[in-house]
């Protein structure tokens, strides 16, 4: 079994598509989205930041926010050390 983790990435100004158990190949400023398919990752994109593609254009909170959900992920689907 396979499962799509929905992620916009604010550096890529785009969503990126990552396919478990394999490691998301991007490393820059993504936010995963609970999400079935692309059109409710980006319905929650839009929810969460509205019309901000990259990373300049999001409020300086969001901006936080980002990192933080970024650090989480790495912290928990990262490897173990
Ligand atoms: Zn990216």
């Amino acid at each position: 079994m396979s499962s799509t983790t929905y992620a916009w990435c604010f550096d890529h100004g785009t969503l990126h598509h990552f396919h478990a158990p394999d490691e998301p190949w991007c490393t820059a400023a993504w936010v995963p989205f609970r999400a079935a398919s692309e059109e409710q990752a980006m319905e929650a994109k839009q929810h969460a930041y509205g019309d901000a593609r990259f990373f300049d254009e999001l409020p300086g909170d969001k901006q936080l926010e980002v990192i933080e959900i970024r650090e989480t992920w790495t912290s928990t689907a990262g490897p173990a050390f």
